[in-house]
């Protein structure tokens, strides 16, 4: 048996991921361990907590230390739970026995915090936080300074009405407020509070945060205001998000989640994100890829990574980017069949049903003659489609 070269060390490992200490409390981790003995298993925490990493092939690993024999990749989910003093614990079992190491993180973007004090909807309250906007205020359409708003309901600058209240600050026009849906028309969105809201409220307990686009709440925070095309009874401000109604440099962060797939214009709405945000404003945002069609009360774009950084434009400074819980592929799964099947023809939804996942994976075209798929209805193709088509005609 050969011997292993003596500047080779028994355990070496490495964490790709997490860099930083995650804000989130549930993320990815992935590695790879290169080992003299046997490898069995590797834990996220210790052993005993049993939150055991798949093991997984890293050639790249391999061919870096060609005289190691046990080489593995490691990937799997952790929660915080398995960070302590800033660092990520992590168990390998090998032939030689148990070894936790501890892996350093980078300090948080932010730092960690219990949820915050959350207030009823009241009018009082509301009232309170609108008149925190006062010299904040800005003109929609020529973007003139309202220093007398919310008192006075009109533009010095282009003569833009606006409808005021002490709990509603309403900048559409006439016009506008008719195109909206009204409130139970269409599927209400109602939004949570996820840790990573929950720790820049707290971070920014003095400052001013705006939740664009923020759908339907449960609970208010002195410091959030909420902007909707809707007249939920959260809406603080309504307004297009393609057109802020905020001097520049108001905001400390901006939530946008789950919006921009329903603005008309997301590269004029990041702009705007981007203008009303204070130098080093912090943005939090999330836009579905792979979700069907959902109108509240349209959906126009899904976007990429790529293209989500894009629409920030080139003043937004990306610092992380990572699938959340609540936007895991299971959803772009079930999202999927749960609109096929409810848009399949009743007597094809047997067949449907009674697929397995191996069923479905040959070339897609062989299956266009099964009823499953030629029994879909046109509008619910349309929802899921992997690709639509126009054709269209340029007007006289
Ligand atoms: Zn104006």
């Amino acid at each position: 048996m050969s011997t292993p070269p003596a500047a080779l060390s028994e355990l070496q490992f490495h964490i790709d991921l997490p860099t930083t200490t995650p804000a989130y409390a549930h993320f990815a981790v992935k590695g790879w361990v290169a080992s003299l003995t046997p490898l069995h298993a590797v834990f996220a925490g210790t052993v005993a907590a049993g939150n055991r990493l798949a093991l997984i092939p890293r050639p790249d690993v391999s061919a870096a230390l060609p005289s190691c024999p046990y080489v593995s990749g490691f990937v799997g989910q952790a929660t915080g739970a398995e960070i302590s003093d800033g660092q990520l614990r992590i168990t390998i079992v090998t032939a030689s026995g148990e070894h936790t190491l501890a892996h350093p993180l980078r300090p948080p973007l932010f730092p960690p915090a219990a949820p915050p004090a959350h207030f009823a909807i009241t009018p009082e309250f509301k009232a309170r936080k609108i008149r925190r906007l006062a010299g904040h205020l800005a003109c929609p359409i020529c973007k003139a300074i309202l220093p007398d708003a919310p008192s006075r309901e009109t533009c010095a600058g282009c003569g833009a009405a606006f409808e005021f209240s002490p709990t509603l600050l309403d900048f559409f026009t006439p016009a506008q407020r008719a195109s909206i849906p009204a409130v139970g028309a269409t599927g209400d969105s109602l939004g949570g509070y996820d840790e990573v809201m929950n720790a820049l409220v707290q971070h920014f307990a003095d400052g001013l945060i705006l939740d664009c686009g923020a759908g339907l709440k449960d609970r208010l925070f002195s410091n959030v205001i909420n902007l909707e095309i809707m007249d939920y009874p959260s809406t603080d401000v309504r307004a297009f998000n393609e057109s802020l109604p905020f001097a520049t440099g108001t905001f400390d962060a901006v939530f946008t989640l789950a919006t921009l797939e329903h603005v008309r214009d997301p590269f004029a709405a990041g702009a705007e994100i981007m203008r009303v945000l204070k130098p080093h404003g912090i943005v939090y945002s999330m836009v579905p890829l792979l979700v069907p069609y959902h109108g509240y009360p349209n959906h126009y774009y899904n976007m990429t990574v790529e293209g989500h950084r894009l629409v920030f434009g080139p003043s937004f400074e990306p610092l992380d980017a990572s699938v959340p819980l609540s936007g895991n592929p299971m959803w772009a799964l079930s999202g999927l069949l749960h609109a096929w099947h409810n848009n399949l023809a009743p007597s094809a939804r047997p067949e449907f049903l009674n697929l397995r996942i191996g069923d479905l994976l040959a070339p897609p075209l062989t299956y266009t003659d099964r009823d499953f798929v030629r029994h879909l209805t046109p509008e619910g193709a349309l929802e899921i489609a992997a690709m639509t088509r126009f054709i269209g005609r340029k007007r006289s």
